[in-house]
């Protein structure tokens, strides 16, 4: 008789696990607190629009190919590569920086700030590049059991990039480029991890290679929610039910073994296997009650910053903008120095902006937009008040409207906010934080909670904080580790996927 998993949470993690273990022969049940599947990969549909709630691109995207290959299905989603990668305005300057991968075009944006541009980036992601191939496989796509393994996985790592992890990534970027838009622009990514460039390590210069050279930045026909939905249908044509409106809330205990799990409604959940895709640290405090996990402890681990995030619809069209953007100011250290525990709203807050009607035209009615902004806030154990929900999105909404010459003020016809009280109440999220634990070189790998759990030899946990860590690429192999702890086998060294065992011969 096949084997039965319970996953609780219908995240990206829980919903590609629950794939392949169905590929593996499992019967899966999913639970899930919120009321349709795809944790931040959710979807707002209001007054016409449709959006996004969370991601809206992502690096990788050979991941999401590596997936349905695995469970030897074709792959359903369409993707597109942003071209422009993604375009940078600063404060008290007009026109837009457009990051492109060609960097011969690259080069032509930074011509009067930067010489030797190009030579100066291709040395720079050339760096980049040799640490993520010689980490990959060695530390990111591995399953760790205990501190030794994770010593000796370290080791395997070429002794060359070790000075890599005494700099900062903003020493990095000092010691490659003398622009500071450059410098700026380039270090954005170290607040994806939870960090700013001034405290986070130069390894992870190699998100520049990931957007720049590697594999680009993607976004999906249809709109991001696509991803969930085909995930979704999938599943139900194999078989896998999914309850919603239902949030675990207690462990079930019997003779030292895990016996199920409880609801909020006091009904009982049973199966061979349990898979949580609830936040790793805080599941095994809040429901597991681990002392190991308790809100003082929690608290002092590191986490991501809260997403404050407006879902605007408006009328008219705005030519300026792309797929992705950020509006920063011109204050950067000094922004990155107190963003992340502040207990107040920024004044001159730095934003991101997605516009998904420009290719996806279906989410907005004719004639209008759909404008995603995510502003990046401390989360709640700093700034536990988001009764200014309104003047912030206000303040944030007449700085846009400024910057790129259209009243989006006047022109709204639908406008939605989440603070982050709002994220952290529908999944679950620790004190709001958007993108689980922060990467410092302490909570990843081997000392980021494992995704095999401490005492119960039939748990086990996938998502954002176990890992390897967060964002959606990332999650997907999360959901092939966690898979290579069940099924027992080591799926991820010797992939059944055609397009991994290619990808690695590249790799070394
Ligand atoms: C605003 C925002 C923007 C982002 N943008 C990007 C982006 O552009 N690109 C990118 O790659 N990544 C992005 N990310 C990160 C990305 O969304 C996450 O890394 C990824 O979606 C996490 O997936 P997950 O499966 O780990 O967790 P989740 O998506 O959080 O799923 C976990 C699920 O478990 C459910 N759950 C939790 N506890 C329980 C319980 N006790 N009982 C039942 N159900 C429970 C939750 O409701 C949720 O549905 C963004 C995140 C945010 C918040």
């Amino acid at each position: 008789m096949s084997k039965k998993a319970l996953i609780i949470g219908t995240g990206l993690g829980g919903l590609a696990t629950a794939l392949r273990l169905t590929a593996h022969g499992y019967k899966v049940e999913m639970v899930e607190k919120y009321h349709q599947p795809g944790g931040r990969l959710n979807q707002l549909k209001k007054d016409g629009f449709t959006f996004d709630v969370g991601p809206s691109f992502f690096s990788m995207s050979y991941e999401f190919e590596e997936l349905f290959h695995y469970c030897n299905i074709p792959n359903p989603l369409q993707l597109h590569e942003l071209n422009p990668v993604y375009s940078v305005y600063f404060a008290n300057r007009n026109k837009p920086f457009l990051i492109y991968k060609d960097l011969k075009k690259l080069a032509g944006e930074f011509k009067d700030l930067e010489p030797d541009f190009e030579q100066k980036v291709r040395n720079y992601l050339s760096r980049a590049k040799s640490v993520f191939h010689d980490t990959e496989y060695r530390i990111v796509k591995k399953n760790f059991n205990g501190l030794l393994s994770y010593a000796l996985g370290l080791m395997s790592v070429p002794l060359k990039h070790s000075p890599m992890l005494f700099r900062t990534m903003w020493q990095e970027l000092e010691r490659n480029f003398s622009s500071q838009e450059v410098k700026v622009i380039f270090s954005l990514v170290a607040f994806f991890l939870g960090s700013t460039p001034f405290d986070t390590p130069a390894v992870y210069s190699l998100l520049n290679y990931t957007e720049l050279e590697h594999d680009g930045y993607w976004s999906v026909k249809g709109g991001m929610y696509r991803i969930t939905e085909a995930l979704t249908e999938l599943l139900q044509a194999r078989g896998v039910t999914m309850h919603f409106n239902t949030e675990i809330v207690e462990a079930v205990e019997k003779d030292g073994k895990l016996a199920g799990f409880i609801d909020q409604n006091g009904n009982k959940w049973q199966a061979d296997v349990y898979v949580s895709n609830s936040d790793a640290a805080f599941f095994r405090g809040k429901v597991l009650k681990r002392a190991k996990f308790s809100e003082q402890k929690l608290d002092a681990m590191k986490w991501t910053l809260a997403p404050f995030t407006i879902y605007l619809g408006v009328k008219g069209t705005i030519p300026d903008l792309y797929h992705h953007n950020y509006f920063l100011g011109n204050n950067f250290k000094e922004y990155a120095d107190t963003i992340f525990k502040t207990s107040v709203s920024p004044q001159k807050p730095y934003y991101y902006v997605n516009v998904s009607s420009k290719t996806t035209p279906e989410c907005a009615p004719e004639g209008c937009e759909n404008i995603f902004i995510l502003c990046p806030v401390p989360d709640l154990r700093f700034k536990p008040d988001w009764s200014d929900s309104e003047q912030l999105a206000d303040n944030i909404i007449a700085d846009m409207s400024a910057r790129i010459g259209f009243d989006l003020q006047a022109n709204t016809i639908s406008r939605t906010i989440y603070n982050p009280i709002d994220w952290r109440d529908k999944f679950n999220l620790y004190k709001g934080s958007g993108l689980g634990l922060a990467h410092g070189l302490d909570q990843v790998a081997g000392l980021r909670p494992n995704n095999a759990d401490e005492n119960y030899n039939n748990l086990f946990y996938v998502g954002a904080s176990t890992v390897p860590g967060t964002g959606l690429p990332i999650v997907l192999i999360s959901s092939k580790l966690v898979t290579e702890r069940i099924v027992g086998s080591n799926t991820t060294q010797a992939p059944s996927s055609g397009v991994n065992a290619g990808q690695m011969a590249n790799l070394f």
